[in-house]
């Protein structure tokens, strides 16, 4: 049977799924897809029912609890990563606020790690300062 192809972003989601369940013995939730990969999650959600349409994964009722791999490609077998790399968690040392940061865009990523850092010099001066 001739295998449907995957786009390289649907491939970087197998490739999760696939060690995610290899490590845990469970497969991720939409959720950790989404943040493991730095999605959103409508986005994982799109890609998981790509992967089931293409028979790459197996799914009962639409949920992915339900999920499984319906077949077991090696990285060699995969179209190459895209790279993308998930989002970075900044958290102020005073009070525990957290952001995240898509690292994709250096610029974008500096501008909002020192608007964060601004936002937050009082508090985390205070906490250097104990
Ligand atoms: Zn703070």
């Amino acid at each position: 049977m001739e295998q449907e192809r995957l786009t390289r972003r649907q491939a970087d989601v197998y490739r999760f799924i696939r060690d995610f369940a290899a490590a845990n013995r469970y497969l991720p939730s939409q959720r950790q897809i989404a943040d493991g990969l730095g999605m959103c999650p409508t986005t994982a959600r799109g890609h998981v029912c790509e992967l089931v349409r293409k028979g790459f994964l197996g799914m009962h009722h639409h949920e992915t609890r339900g999920m499984w791999l319906a077949v077991e490609l090696t990285d060699e077998q995969l179209p190459k990563p895209t790279g993308r790399r998930p989002p970075v968690e900044l958290t102020c040392p005073g009070c525990g606020a957290r952001v995240k940061a898509d690292p994709q865009s250096r610029e974008g990523f500096q501008r909002l790690a020192r608007a964060f850092q601004n936002e937050h010099a009082a508090c985390s001066a205070a906490a250097e300062g104990e």
